[in-house]
């Protein structure tokens, strides 16, 4: 056991800090290291982006709703946090895809817009005949030559041609970065599409070959989430914690470092010594935070977008038209306001009472994002407006719930990988012990964030056992 007590501070509650403080912890007292645990978060609650708002028996997410199955970590944490029977899988249906003002169901076999089953993309009303023609030199088109990272929108673009791209796959990876498809960098997003093309050429082929066989059992939905709200799990990972460990409404204003140790400076005129510091914050937190160190100001230069969720809750009386399925996204080419819909009572069944009726819809992305000023009232007409004209939904609300999150979506832009893998590269050899993880660097999914806090854990000990 080391004789004096290594202090490691880690800034941001989030999933990511909570993650790193929860394992780093755990590692701990199983391996008998002597650490002393701080986290410091700016807000009076921990969970950043993830919040739950239970009202009326509706379980209402204001920020993330569910995570990716298949990208484990999340599900073990919350099982590890005594979560497991909580966890629950959506129930799958028909999505939709709003082209030109119409709802078009998402042709079946179609993973990320890349089509898998060739039958339902001929016969779809989503693409023209040119458009299907475009897409189908897939098959014979060369790999890329491009070296390095390029933007997703050309990427698909020089694959599958520019309808196929604006039609689906732009909606639909919208809805997940609410970035502009022509920065985003493919790297950084979507990098088995690159080893795709280099192994199998046609994009078409190599998901055809990749798929698993269509199961016996009835389809399960591919995300999970927890009954009670995922602010739930923060929750119980907060529980978890060890007393004292969590200092919140405090906020890490500037750090410093002298003689191998680091000074971080509170806005309540307190200090807080480290060895070791564990960032999880959004990434335009850094410049100031590290306002004495210029390798943090490119990172002034990094965008994010911003977006709000509207949640609105109804009698079941109220959709005159009941459409079969979970939910739309919406091309740019339609004149709406909403980006995406999802028609919660049915994708997540538990989060609404009987015979109501939650539908939770997003506005805002790259480039449309004024929308997320308005007011409340303001943002509910043009969301009311838009589902008028697809649902035929003419009452007003029992009540919603606007949610705004302001440069909330980090965007990986083209070279992001690059830029980030240098400025770590230099935060360890000039500021030893200091560790960056979260949605600004390695993916911004709750499981992505997870993974991050369980690497930079591994990075801390690593650090703590050789020194
Ligand atoms: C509307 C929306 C929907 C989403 N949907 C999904 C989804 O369905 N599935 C999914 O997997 N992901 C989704 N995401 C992404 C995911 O929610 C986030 O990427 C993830 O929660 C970010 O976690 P984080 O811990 O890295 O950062 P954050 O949650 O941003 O936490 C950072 C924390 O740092 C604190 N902080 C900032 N500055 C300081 C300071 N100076 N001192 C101390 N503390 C500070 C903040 O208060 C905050 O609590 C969504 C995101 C949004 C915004």
């Amino acid at each position: 056991m080391l004789e004096e007590k290594q202090k490691v501070v880690i800034i941001g509650g989030g999933i990511t800090g909570l993650t790193a403080a929860y394992y780093l912890q755990k590692e701990a007292r199983e391996k008998q290291i002597a650490i002393e645990v701080v986290l410091v978060e700016a807000s009076h609650r921990l969970g950043g982006k993830i919040q739950t708002v239970t009202q009326d028996g509706f379980v209402i997410e204001r920020g993330p709703d569910s995570f990716l199955e298949r990208k484990s970590s999340a599900a073990k944490l919350a099982t590890e946090v005594g979560m497991e029977k909580e966890l629950v899988n959506n129930s799958t249906g028909q999505s939709y895809v709003l082209v030109n003002n119409k709802l078009h169901p998402m042709p079946s076999g179609s993973v990320m817009g890349i089509p898998t089953e060739i039958g339902p993309f001929v016969t779809t009303g989503l693409f023209s005949l040119m458009g299907k023609a475009r897409a189908a030199g897939d098959f014979v088109l060369p790999r890329s030559k491009v070296e390095g990272d390029q933007s997703v929108g050309e990427f698909f673009r020089r694959r599958l041609g520019n309808e196929v791209v604006e039609n689906l796959i732009e909606p639909l990876l919208s809805g997940i970065y609410a970035g502009d498809i022509d920065q985003l960098s493919l790297m950084s997003t979507f990098p088995q599409f690159i080893q795709m093309e280099q192994k199998y050429r046609s994009l078409v082929l190599g998901m055809k070959k990749g798929m698993p066989k269509k199961p016996k059992t009835p389809k399960k939905g591919m995300f999970l989430t927890l009954k009670t709200g995922l602010q739930s799990f923060v929750d119980a990972i907060e529980g978890h914690l060890e007393n004292e460990t969590v200092l919140k409404g405090v906020r890490v204003e500037n750090i410093q470092y002298h003689h191998k140790k680091y000074e971080l400076y509170l806005n309540n005129g307190n200090k807080l010594e480290a060895n070791n510091i564990i960032v999880a914050t959004p990434h335009h937190v850094l410049p100031s935070m590290f306002a004495s160190y210029r390798m943090f100001e490119p990172l002034k230069d990094m965008p994010s977008t911003s977006v709000a969720t509207v949640a609105m809750a109804f009698p079941k009386a109220a959709l005159e038209k009941n459409i079969d399925g979970t939910g739309f996204v919406v091309s740019r080419n339609s004149d709406y306001s909403i980006t995406a819909c999802t028609w919660t009572h049915k994708k997540w069944p538990h989060s609404t009472p009987e015979g109501q009726v939650l539908l939770r819809c997003y506005v805002g992305r790259a480039g449309d994002e004024a929308v997320v000023d308005l007011s409340d009232a303001e943002i509910e007409q043009i969301v009311l407006d838009d589902l008028q004209k697809t649902m035929n939904i003419s009452m007003k609300p029992d009540f919603t719930i606007v949610s705004r999150w302001k440069d909330s979506m980090p965007q990986y832009t083209v070279g992001h990988k690059e830029r980030m893998d240098k400025l770590k590269a230099e935060v360890s050899e000039k500021l030893p012990g200091v560790f960056l993880a979260g949605s600004s660097f390695n993916g911004l999914g709750i499981p992505d964030c997870i993974d991050q806090g369980i690497d930079v854990v591994e990075q801390v000990l690593q650090r703590i056992q050789s020194s």
